[in-house]
């Protein structure tokens, strides 16, 4: 039940925290999230980012994680994407010093512009042609208290070193092209360090080698990769590694670099990786980078970075551990081409967490998980998934919209297409070669979606991505003689953005003491609608949505009185005159309002003068549900207007 608890706290602050109740914790993350939005704010990439794919860097880094400085050599093979590419332009803050730009043992003349580098490449490249150049720079990183680069200490007093970029701080630390449009499509990195210290990164350890007290670890990934994914930590890591078998029974290795006052917690908690690893495997399709590895490193954020093949975690606690194996397939090898469409990462990685508790553990943790979501999404009435203002990065990274309630578009969405086709389009989404080890627009996704259900789905991505709120449902239920049940479903919306939200609505109706029950699947398209269901029993209780596939509140759920004692019921009786309905009340009863909706939930009569008499000629015929407010009740019930 503890463990339980905890998972609570982390559903509120995924990524944040999960160290438990930590006081400080909400400046922290208020900090690390305007941080970003700094980041966020003051980033446009140079208009000639297009101009170039950039097919290979080779960085090598020298630093002490003791000491906040770094030297580096980054070497960068390119290509022209374009006829008459003559330049080259890195991004890179101007606090850093550029000593040298270096071709073919050539020096190159450079100039610094606001927080670019621009190199003349001295000579014209023609459209596919390939060239490569090496930066030489150093300096200290610009200090901020949760950066892009980042000097801590861990355990008793060992420094440690890491790097988090996301989203536009790998500028902060070297010369890079921070694009969400074009990855690296292969790089090694290799760290000179004390020798007591180890470096983690991304890809495979192709060599360690120590010599004069230095230890250089040398990494290659052969994948490519997002800039803000590169990432390096040194300090005096313990490596070992779970196993996780893919298909055709290969191994591959979960390599895990802990802190060696963290070593047997991690061991008890890391395997935990592989069950999880196994649900994405079958759900979404193999784990992409299966070629190499996966890792963490552990690290001082208050949280976790999905760093591509090595994610960088604060502790091992299962949700964190989940939700950044999930970027692997969401974020890292399909990567957002906007941050406007942040979901495309954090929705997909929050709702891969609960995918993994419906599939790993009982019921219970699953049914909570989408409670605590819900709840989390309903605690203000309003806000999109979409997002407006890149700029301002408490929405950008707002866990109640982007996390929780990007993850509850989607399992609207698989409600809504049921598991084969949702799961179909999902795979379909992760293998699409225009999208796989690239990058997605929100279109892409929806296209997917669209294909394989023949259903078109602007309706639900204006009211649910675009639109802000939620429905709040009120229904009345009354059983006829044949069998037949009547419900009328409506509802109100939280927000103006969005008058109505046609959806399917799930609906369980039970008999007395819960002997029976039957589940309906209600197409709600107009307010007050009425449906006309089957059931075998006289129904004694309705609930909307009882297993949770929408984000709701439910209102008001009323019995309609079923069998009335003859003398006090209320009688409408169609005038053979054909001039109307009567209302018929026993006693001191007075009609005192009457509205009558049609089949479709479309208020056709609203007769508020008291009268007795409801003049029904204009309405077609067909089935009717009448509604008498009386001085005493609301009365309901059905009439059929014929010919
Ligand atoms: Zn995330």
């Amino acid at each position: 039940m503890k463990f339980f608890l905890f998972i609570l706290f982390l559903f509120v602050f995924r990524e944040v925290s999960a160290q438990g109740p930590d006081p400080g914790f909400t400046e922290k993350m208020a900090l690390s999230e305007s941080r970003k939005m700094l980041k966020i704010a003051a980033f446009r990439e140079p208009a000639n980012y297009g101009e170039t794919d950039m097919i290979y860097q080779r960085m090598e880094w020298q630093v002490d994680p003791a000491v906040k400085y770094i030297r580096g050599k980054i070497t960068s093979h390119f290509k022209a994407k374009v006829h008459s590419v003559n330049q080259l332009t890195f991004d890179l803050l101007n606090n850093l010093t550029v000593d040298s730009v270096v071709q073919n043992k050539t020096r190159l003349f450079f100039t610094r512009s606001g927080d670019n580098v621009i190199i003349p490449l001295g000579k014209t490249l023609s459209s596919g042609e390939l060239d490569s150049l090496s930066v030489y720079y150093q300096g200290a990183p610009v200090a901020t208290a949760f950066g892009s680069f980042v000097c801590a200490t861990h355990g008793n007093n060992v420094p440690i070193m890491w790097t988090l970029s996301e989203p536009y701080g790998a500028r902060e630390w070297w010369p890079c092209k921070q694009s969400l449009s074009d990855k690296i499509d292969s790089i090694d990195i290799i760290v000179d360090a004390p020798q007591p210290y180890r470096t983690a990164a991304n890809g495979l350890l192709v060599s360690e080698k120590i010599s004069g007290g230095r230890r250089v670890m040398h990494w290659k990934h052969r994948y490519p990769i997002a800039t803000y994914l590169v990432a390096f930590a040194v300090t005096n890591y313990t490596g070992y590694s779970d196993w996780v078998t893919l298909s055709g029974g290969r191994s591959m290795p979960v390599l895990n670099y802990v802190y060696p006052e963290s070593l047997s917690y991690a061991q008890s908690k890391t395997p935990q990786t592989v069950a999880v690893m196994e649900v994405f495997n079958r759900l979404f399709g193999e784990y992409p980078f299966s070629l190499e590895k996966y890792g963490h490193a552990q690290f001082g954020w208050g949280g976790g970075m999905e760093h591509q093949t090595m994610t960088f975690i604060v502790n091992f606690d299962y949700e964190l551990i989940a939700h950044e194996l999930d970027h692997s397939w969401f974020g890292n090898c399909i990567t957002l081409a906007s941050w406007h469409d942040i979901w495309l990462n954090e929705g997909f990685a929050t709702y891969a967490t609960g995918l993994s508790y419906e599939h790993l553990f009982d019921g219970e943790y699953w049914k909570t998980w989408k409670m605590n979501v819900m709840n989390t999404i309903m605690s203000a009435s309003n806000g999109s998934v979409y997002v407006a203002d890149t700029t301002n990065v408490s929405r950008v990274f707002s866990s109640r919209l982007s996390y929780n309630k990007g993850a509850y578009l989607l399992h609207m969405l698989r409600w809504k297409l049921g598991d084969t086709l949702f799961f179909e389009a999902l795979r379909n989404y992760f293998n699409d070669p225009a999208v796989k080890f690239g990058f997605a627009t929100q279109q892409q996704w929806v296209n997917h979606l669209q294909q394989v259900s023949g259903t078109n789905l602007s309706e639900f991505f204006n009211d649910w991505y675009y639109g802000e709120g939620f429905p709040n449902y009120s229904a009345t239920f009354e059983n006829q003689p044949g069998n037949r049940l009547w419900i009328q479903l409506s509802q109100s919306t939280s927000h103006g953005s969005v008058p109505f939200f046609e959806m399917p609505v799930p609906v369980r109706v039970y008999s007395t003491g819960r002997k029976d029950s039957a589940d309906f699947r209600l197409e709600h398209q107009q307010n007050n609608q009425l449906f006309d269901v089957p059931v075998s029993f006289r129904v004694a209780e309705l609930v909307i949505d009882p297993d949770l596939w929408l984000i709701r509140r439910v209102d008001r759920i009323t019995a309609a009185e079923m069998n009335p004692a003859p003398e006090q019921d209320i009688r409408v009786v169609a005038l053979p005159t054909g001039e109307g309905w009567q209302i018929i009340c026993n006693n001191d009863e007075v009609p005192e309002r009457v509205d009558i909706y049609d089949i479709a939930g479309h208020l056709v009569i609203k007769e508020t003068t008291g009268t007795s008499l409801i003049r029904t000629a204009s309405l077609p015929s067909g089935v009717y549900l009448v509604k008498i407010f009386t001085n005493r009740r609301v009365w309901q019930g059905k009439m059929v207007k014929g010919n």
